[in-house]
């Protein structure tokens, strides 16, 4: 499963965010395949077609496409030379298809700031020089074994240079996403840390949410990448309230959308991401997939035996669909299409595959 790994200094509120995103938990169990792990916590992006599919099908119930994500203890200052948790905490991030990176904002003088002040753009500061230390120790062994690998032509020459180049532009104190010309693909085995899409997180005073400048200030600190604001504290509340009074607490701290929601929405974009949709009598769905993914390969994420067997598929959009009113109705208006091997996915396609077992 694509999962967004989070992390961050000790004390900026992980465990805090991370305990709202897990007592989504219930919500995981209604998807069996996926085995419930202490640190993974399930987001379900917000999807408001399911219950527009689900009003047309009589649906009984909604699945929303989860995003996984896994809490990785705390980095800290020279985590990269095993210091703290060190080398395990690095090879847990390796696996991750994102990183998440929670930033701390809120002023509280109780709580204990490693560093002793809280400084959001020194904090982002020591943890990229740690994420780049350990991609240019897991490149120095690296590079070892290339060079013995490309004498005995067991790899092509591209994957030494590539590695070549990584290390000139970590040298260089800059991580690997901000060369925009670096192709990654060829060491792509190696899990590099900073090639990685990041998402930022500022954990910030309820009363920051709704100031704008500060927001700005931070944001601007990140930029290009993708920054979110929430309170963590607040987002632990909103997690226990019935939708209603959640909807009431967010509005009056001036957000429209919880912070864990927009962390879904962001990630899911962040990975490159898109759904299609299946709906039925019994659940209307969203299926996670890569933009540019064809039929066949959409299908394979329902079960790899509707991918091996794909005959077909019957498509239609889903604003088609809204607009026909039913699925009859859509046949009827020629709005529903077949779709061979070859059909490039849409965001937003609503889907009902053939094929053979
Ligand atoms: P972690 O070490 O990054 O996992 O941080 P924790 O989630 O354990 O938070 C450290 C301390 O900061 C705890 O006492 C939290 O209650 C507190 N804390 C976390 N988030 C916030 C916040 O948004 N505002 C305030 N005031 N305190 C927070």
């Amino acid at each position: 499963a694509l999962t967004i790994a989070i992390v961050g200094l000790p004390n900026v509120g992980k465990s805090t965010l991370f305990n709202a995103l897990t007592k989504n938990q219930v919500l995981a169990a209604n998807y069996p395949f996926a085995t419930i792990e202490p640190n993974v916590g399930v987001v379900n992006l917000p999807d408001p077609r399911l219950a527009a599919l689900a009003g047309i099908h009589g649906s009984e119930r909604l699945l929303p496409a989860p995003v996984s994500f896994v809490d990785i203890a705390g980095i800290v200052k020279g985590a990269s030379v095993g210091e703290g948790l060190g080398n395990k905490f690095l090879a847990n991030i390796r696996e991750a298809d994102a990183i998440a990176q929670v930033v701390r904002g809120f002023s509280d003088p109780d709580v204990v700031h490693v560093d002793g002040k809280v400084d959001a753009a020194s904090d982002l500061e020591t943890i990229n020089t740690e994420l780049i230390l350990a991609d240019l120790q897991t490149l120095e062994k690296a590079v070892a074994r290339y060079e013995k690998e490309v004498k005995t032509k067991r790899i092509e020459p591209a994957v030494l240079a590539t590695a070549l180049e990584a290390q000139k532009i970590l040298d260089s104190g800059a991580p690997l996403s901000s060369a925009p010309k670096f192709d990654i693909e060829p060491i792509k085995e190696l899990g590099l840390l900073t090639a990685k899409p990041f998402i930022y997180v500022f954990n910030v005073d309820e009363g920051v949410l709704g100031d704008q400048a500060a927001l700005d200030a931070l944001a601007a600190l990140v930029a290009p990448a993708q920054a979110i604001f929430l309170d963590a504290k607040l987002e632990s509340e909103l997690i226990d309230l019935d939708p209603e009074d959640a909807a009431e607490l967010l509005a009056s701290t001036g957000q429209e959308e919880s912070g864990l929601d927009q962390l879904a929405r962001i990630g899911f974009d962040t990975l490159g991401l898109q759904t299609y949709l299946t709906a039925g009598p019994k659940e209307s769905r969203a299926w996670t997939i890569g933009k540019g993914w064809t039929a066949p390969q959409a299908a394979g994420v329902i079960h790899t035996d509707f991918q091996k067997g794909f005959i077909k598929a019957e498509i239609v959009s889903f604003d088609d669909l809204i607009e026909a009113g039913s699925m009859a109705e859509a046949k009827a208006r020629g709005k529903v299409r077949i779709e061979g091997k070859e059909y490039v996915m849409h965001d937003g396609d609503v889907v009902e595959f053939r094929f053979n077992v």
